[in-house]
């Protein structure tokens, strides 16, 4: 079965058919297809122009995301990099505390560090009723191994004994380069009598030190003040008896531990010289 053509080709060919004027029916015709006709021609335009806006909106809504995007990269790009400066930030003044705090050349808390650690353990003291004493070591006879063998390796005798003496403390001990060849050992809740003891064994563990690098005949030794800490006499006093007290070994001979005796002031204050 033939399907019949669409209305308007069959509109169309009514309207050219018919004689022009001779119906009515043929005028109204006209005209409402004229009208159908102009009607079809605005819908064409009008669904052409929503097209090209719907198209509009897409590419817009397409370059908000790519901008979005390519803004999310730049965040993440310098919240990597504020990430690595604060890491070098923290390694730097970790660094720095370091080397305000520790002594280059063995490692130790340095002097400075020490004095914060002792005022520390002052107010310990006053607070909770602690105890504590303190030891001053130094090398003996240094400069002969800094003459015979040479600075570098007076500076390895340095090192591996400020390693030996570290590690030889207990673990709440505290051990810091004091001065050039000098070293505070600071020892918690000790008298005077058990802080003796413990200095006699950093002795005896820095007479026992083997290295390739110092030759047997220059193997350090070193000699020990020990005195304790009590609030009446304060820290000064306490830094003073030990120093003293260093004096005495070495006068007595050097590689020993002397411990500070009240006598020993006013015969050390004379002004003697070491041997
Ligand atoms: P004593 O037994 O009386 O203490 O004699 P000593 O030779 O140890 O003492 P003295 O004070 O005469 O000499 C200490 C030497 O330590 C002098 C100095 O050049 C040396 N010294 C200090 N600091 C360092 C250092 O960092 N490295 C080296 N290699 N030597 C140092
Ligand atoms: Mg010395
Ligand atoms: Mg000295």
């Amino acid at each position: 079965m033939n399907t019949p053509p669409p209305l308007e080709e069959r509109v169309e060919a009514l309207l050219r058919t018919a004689s022009g004027g001779a119906s009515e029916l043929h005028a109204a015709l006209g005209e409402l297809y004229d009208r159908y006709r102009t009607q079809a021609r605005l819908l064409e335009r009008i669904t052409r122009i929503s097209d090209l806006f719907q198209r509009a909106e897409r590419d817009r809504g397409q370059s908000y995301a790519e901008k979005l995007e390519r803004k999310v990269r730049q965040i993440e790009k310098i919240v990597r990099i504020s990430d690595r400066y604060q890491l070098m930030l923290h390694d730097l003044n970790e660094r720095l505390t370091k080397i305000s705090t520790h002594d280059e050349l063995t490692g130790l808390p340095n002097r400075r560090f020490m004095q914060e650690k002792l005022q520390y353990e002052i107010a310990r003291t006053e607070r909770q009723g602690s105890r504590f004493s303190i030891a001053l070591a130094d090398i003996d006879h240094f400069k002969r191994i800094n003459d015979s063998a040479g600075h570098a390796c007076g500076d390895a005798v340095l090192q591996q004994l400020a390693e030996c003496l570290r590690s030889n403390l207990r673990e709440y001990d505290s051990c810091a380069r004091w001065g050039g060849e000098e070293f505070l050992l600071l020892f918690h809740d000790c008298n005077q009598e058990q802080a003796a003891k413990l200095a006699e064994r950093m002795r005896l563990a820095v007479g026992q030190l083997e290295s390739s690098q110092i030759p047997g005949s220059l193997r350090p030794t070193i000699s020990l003040g020990v005195t304790e800490y009590s609030p009446s006499k304060g820290l000064d006093q306490a830094l003073c008896e030990a120093d003293l007290a260093l004096y005495r070994a070495k006068a007595e001979g050097r590689n020993r531990v002397v411990v500070h005796c009240a006598e020993q002031l006013p015969d050390a204050q004379a002004g003697n010289t070491l041997p």
